[in-house]
């Protein structure tokens, strides 16, 4: 979460800096990089305080930002007290993914990340429900086009490739949740929800990804055809 400091600069997780945690400056050495100001209002707590759109810039990778800031106090920026309501861009972490993860796989997975960053929780939910199916799918458990998701999880867990605890997870915190969004009547889902999708899919990529070789070996011996094993389609003459 963007926060704003004394001097008035903002700390926020950079995307041009990998997620890291960087002061966004709004001044340089000679001047300013720009405001509009808003409006002046009565703030809750101030009287004559103003609102302004801020631009400033990542003190690591030189990334512009813009910032709605109330402040008061003081005629000039950054005030005697100051109040950051938002603030673009911003990341939050990204979680870790094995580095075997196909590469489709990994970019939906950062696609539901992105939802969750700009708020829009019930595509983030769509995108991890994605992420478990195509997993399931590159692993050989869509045996056919009526193989529901439901299946594939349980053969997964029945194989051993996923545990009992982590099929349980499997199905409530991703499947079910995705399912909502999917099929049922627009309603709005808890963020906690969707964090805790976003954190079992991880979980389940790392369970299929982490120590690939030895996955691979559990998925012949059970008879799936995993996308490693597959012809790719002759090319056409
Ligand atoms: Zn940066």
């Amino acid at each position: 979460m963007a926060e704003i400091n004394d001097q008035g600069n903002v700390q926020a997780r950079c995307p041009g800096c990998r997620g890291a945690l960087s002061s966004f400056e709004w001044r340089t050495a000679t001047g300013i990089h720009g405001t509009v100001r808003a409006s002046s209002f009565k703030h809750r707590y101030w009287n004559d305080a103003k609102l302004d759109y801020r631009l400033f810039r990542c003190a690591g990778c030189g990334r512009g930002g813009i910032g709605v800031i109330a402040y008061g106090g003081d005629s000039n920026f950054p005030g005697s007290y100051r109040e950051l309501y938002d603030f673009y861009p911003e990341v939050r972490d990204r979680l870790q993914l094995p580095k075997d993860v196909p590469k489709g796989i990994g970019k939906e997975f950062r696609e539901g990340e992105k939802c969750l960053e700009s708020g829009t929780i019930r595509a983030a939910a769509g995108m991890f429900r994605s992420v478990l199916d195509k997993t399931l799918r590159a692993n050989g458990y869509k045996l056919k086009n009526g193989t529901t998701l439901e299946q594939q999880i349980d053969m997964a867990a029945d194989d051993g490739v996923i545990t009992a605890a982590r099929r349980r997870r499997a199905h409530e915190e991703i499947r079910v949740l995705g399912n909502d969004v999917l099929h049922d009547e627009w309603q709005e889902i808890a963020i906690e929800d969707v964090e805790a999708a976003r954190h079992y899919a991880q979980r389940v990529l790392e369970d299929f990804y982490d120590d690939r070789q030895s996955v691979l070996k559990l998925l012949r011996e059970a008879g799936r055809v995993p996308d490693e094993d597959k012809q790719p389609p002759a090319a056409a003459t």
